[in-house]
């Protein structure tokens, strides 16, 4: 996203092109998750009681770390998206701007590529993280938040923020991008973190029993994994977590019973009667 802006913007050095990534990846930030979180937590906040996955708030001083934390991260962020700038300019990577080039179903083949790769690629960084010790130490960062809302999404450690993304480098080195997909992809992986950071079930009962939904994560998955530690380590796909058999045992029971919860009674006023 931040390499079409710039290229819009022309030649403003290194330290400006950082600058500018790390600005417009904390702008999606405070976007997307600024508005999950109005919509949640103030609007919706008196309608939803029967959706929230621990009925518990997090202190506010919890929320604030995160919104910290991942302001951290949108300057890891950004220097990643620099280093892909500039790689671009040396006419070292496999990124095209004509979608000519390749055709339409290239363009949504790529899209879903990296969808898998990333997914696959974060099981397997995830589940290290949480085995290997020293490597725990940074992504308990990420882990301070066990009621996380929407401003965790990007809440890690700057070393994790890194490892989070280091594989996009590599791979426009290898595989053709058009920079919208990669745009996509950054809008789409972000929009999925930030409703596994909800801490409200937002899919319908049935979606983690039927065939057609049932390999699609959900925010009580991820809730679960903030909430009790080691397992649910996957992220858009449950695909990793059955193949390695790191579901939590209560995953599906505790989906469920959120799912098929009554909605609160509400007044008039729109208020929640009580008793
Ligand atoms: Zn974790
Ligand atoms: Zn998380």
């Amino acid at each position: 996203m931040g390499i079409i802006l710039k290229e819009m913007l022309g030649d403003t050095g290194i330290l400006g092109t950082w600058l500018f990534t790390s600005g417009i990846v904390f702008l999606r930030y405070a976007i997307i998750a600024g508005v999950a979180y109005f919509i949640f937590y103030y609007l919706l906040k008196d309608k939803l009681p029967h959706k929230r996955i621990q009925e518990k708030y997090p202190k506010m001083t919890k929320v604030w770390a995160e919104v910290k934390h991942s302001s951290h991260s949108a300057i890891i962020f950004g220097f990643l998206g620099m280093i892909i700038f500039l790689m671009k300019e040396q006419g070292w990577t496999a990124l095209y701007t004509d979608f000519s080039e390749y055709g339409l179903l290239y363009a949504a083949f790529s899209f879903i590529f990296i969808l898998f790769f990333h997914d696959a690629y974060f099981y397997w960084m995830h589940y290290g993280m949480h085995k290997i010790k020293p490597l725990m130490k940074f992504h308990a960062i990420h882990h301070k938040s066990h009621n996380p809302t929407p401003w965790a999404a990007m809440a890690f450690h700057p070393i994790e923020a890194l490892l989070e993304y280091a594989f996009i480098p590599f791979l426009v080195l290898l595989v053709p991008f058009h920079p919208l997909v990669l745009m996509m992809f950054a809008i789409f992986s972000f929009v999925f973190n930030v409703i596994g950071h909800l801490g409200f079930e937002v899919f319908p009962k049935g979606f983690v029993t039927n065939p057609l939904t049932a390999w699609i994560n959900t925010a009580t998955h991820h809730n679960m994994h903030h909430k009790n530690g080691n397992g649910n380590f996957g992220l858009y796909f449950n695909i990793w977590d059955r193949i390695m058999e790191t579901n939590h045992d209560g995953y599906i029971e505790k989906f469920n019973e959120i799912a098929t919860r009554s909605k609160p009674e509400l007044d008039i006023k729109g208020k929640v009667v009580v008793g």
